[in-house]
């Protein structure tokens, strides 16, 4: 008898696992959203600032002089590996993303928080590109962890405005979507590799950044400290939209006031939507239904877009393209 309860017990587990995994690998169709793309039009070589999205909230700003990238993470391992094992930095797959977005240099790289998914490669990327990392306390513990040198790193100041050549750049304060996972700070040093729960999330950040009088807001989790944007104005902003579609239609309707309304962006260009635990050698796709619900947040963006006579936008990954574009007549 007890033997044939085990076998049961058994058989529901492991079709149970079987189930999530289907699960956790099915992705929305991301064709039912082409009129989103960003047109080869914007594919403009000779725009004053080109932008580059690399999944997540990985965005690389250039104006050909200097850069600006946020966060940096390639390494994307896969949902087994994250939720299994200790996890840490892929050189391998750090490079070959570098190399296929043609990165050589960057100036400075601003983590928006301290996840895996965000502050995890920062160290690694500053130290193969040169630039100087500049982050909260929690993800210079990360690059503590990593051996990168103090001199490769600043803490930064929220509010502060930093000049990189015609660039200048400023952290304001933001919050994570709802329920996150490790939401305190590290105030040791973080070795890798580490379970992704000691990635603790650190403070949040928007990224403001100026170029030749226009502005560009990353907004990296669908999160928002109340009433910080306000009297911020922006041309472009970079919506993360992570775990948006869990949320209730309430929490939506006020991230969208907090940062789109407050901010009067004529477009959006959104982010954070990429199933991170795909390798960045295959195309994004957004993430599955078992983690959020990409048609609920689209439905809630294009309703909201449209009315307000917003520009919306899906980049694709690596795709280099002018932000201030115009869409075609
Ligand atoms: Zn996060």
């Amino acid at each position: 008898m007890i033997k044939k309860i085990l076998i049961v017990f058994a058989f529901i587990l492991v079709a149970g696992i079987g189930l999530l995994l289907v699960l956790a690998r099915s992705h929305p169709d991301l064709s039912e959203y082409s009129d989103l793309a960003i047109p080869a039009s914007a594919e403009n070589a000779a725009a004053p600032i080109k932008i580059q999205f690399l999944g997540v909230s990985t965005i690389l700003i250039s104006d050909g002089k200097h850069s600006i990238l946020t966060d940096g993470f390639f390494s994307r391992p896969g949902l087994w590996t994250v939720l299994f094992s200790d996890i840490g930095p892929d050189e391998a797959r750090v490079r070959q993303s570098l190399a296929k977005a043609g990165i050589h240099k960057v100036d400075v790289i601003v983590p928006v928080h301290s996840h895996y998914d965000h502050a995890m490669d920062s160290p690694l990327v500053a130290r193969l590109t040169g630039a100087r990392l500049l982050g909260s306390e929690t993800s210079l513990q990360i690059a503590r962890g990593q051996g990168l040198s103090e001199a490769q790193m600043e803490r930064v100041e929220p509010g502060k405005i930093y000049t990189v050549g015609d660039f200048k750049l400023q952290v304001l304060p933001s919050r994570h979507s709802p329920n996150p996972v490790s939401p305190g700070t590290l105030d040791h040093p973080l070795h890798v590799p580490a379970s992704y729960k000691e990635y603790a999330m650190g403070q949040c950040y928007s990224v403001l950044i100026e170029h030749s009088g226009k502005r560009i807001l990353i907004q990296g989790s669908a999160g928002f400290e109340p009433g910080v944007l306000k009297g911020v104005k922006a041309d472009v902003v970079f919506l993360g939209i992570g775990a948006l579609g869990k949320q209730t239609d309430e929490y939506r309707q006020r991230y969208w006031e907090e940062v789109v309304s407050t901010t009067q962006p004529s477009r959006i260009i959104l982010i954070h939507w990429d199933d991170f635990w795909r390798p960045l050698s295959e195309p994004l796709l957004p993430l599955p239904p078992l983690m959020d619900d990409f048609g609920a947040t689209m439905d809630f963006i294009r309703d909201h877009a449209s009315k307000s006579g917003i520009d919306l936008r899906i980049p694709a990954g690596f795709q280099s393209f002018d932000p201030f574009f115009r869409p075609q007549e």
